[in-house]
């Protein structure tokens, strides 16, 4: 071979890997760009949330550590760091959020004694912050597990039938869906119940799988915890300012407590 062909073969080699790198940084590039733009959307409805009552209930707690990975990772611990970010970003944009708990805590009275009237006594409190408060969105977060190890992806649940607690949903589940560009889920009806007595919009937000071993290390990952919250924070955004629902009125504590009465015989169904 003479050594202009090997010159031009080099020069192609050359010209083709700038090219490739060109390609890779405009992917990037546009990618940063598209997220910045949809921030940008967002930020700008965010006023939308402006006196909202919204409460962050982040799932388990205490002696309840929720759903545990193989690695060792805790439902409980990931709820409350998401729970935590979320409820500063809705906070930030004007929002009332209030937090069912901000410590590794459970909500049930230390005196009352027995796993189950204790974890009864946690749920009936957590639906009572948000019916007591009227509030208008409640975002309960936790984590999913299956015996699948392969499951991962977050997943937005809401009482079946729910008019809002749907429409909420199908906001969240779209900007999860957009921001970690990992799940293309649709909400599902789920009978809890929290979403079933709490009366205004209600979502479950399983965060992702604990049983999925790559999935356990990034819910630990902080930064990985931030796009959860923001994307949250984002379908909230959403709700409010596309949906446009009505601020609740004052159900009173009775309701509650009725139908938490009515409901004593029955398996307490969580997530
Ligand atoms: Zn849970």
């Amino acid at each position: 071979m003479s050594s202009v062909i090997i010159k031009t073969i080099r020069i192609r080699k050359r010209y083709l890997a700038a090219l490739a790198l060109l390609a890779f940084l405009s992917f990037y590039l546009t990618r940063a760009q598209n997220d910045r733009a949809e921030r940008q959307v967002v930020e700008a409805m965010s006023q939308a949330l402006a006196s909202r009552v919204i409460v962050v209930d982040s799932g388990h707690g205490g002696v309840d550590p929720g759903v545990v990975g193989k690695g060792g990772a805790q439902e409980k611990e990931i709820t409350l760091a998401v729970g935590k970010l979320l409820a500063d970003n809705l906070a930030q944009a004007g929002a009332m959020a209030l937090m069912t708990r901000e410590t590794d805590s459970d909500l049930s009275d230390p005196a009352t004694a027995g796993v189950t009237a204790k974890k009864r006594e946690d749920l009936e409190r957590r639906v009572a912050v948000a019916n007591d408060n009227r509030a208008d969105l409640y975002i309960s977060v936790h984590v999913n597990s299956s015996p699948d190890a392969s499951r991962s992806g977050a997943q937005v649940y809401y009482q079946p039938g729910a008019i809002h607690g749907g429409k909420a949903g199908r906001h969240i589940q779209s900007e999860l869906s957009k921001v970690l560009k990992s799940t293309d889920r649709q909400p599902t009806e789920v009978d809890y119940y929290i979403t079933r007595n709490t009366s205004m919009a209600a979502v479950v937000v399983e965060v992702g799988y604990i049983s999925n071993g790559a999935e356990e290390k990034l819910l630990l990952d902080p930064n990985y915890q931030s796009k959860l919250a923001w994307a949250i924070y984002a379908g909230a955004v959403k709700y409010f300012a596309v949906e446009n629902p009505p601020a609740q009125k004052p159900p009173g504590n009775e309701r509650v407590i009725q139908t938490f009465k009515e409901m004593e015989k029955q398996i307490l169904k969580e997530p």
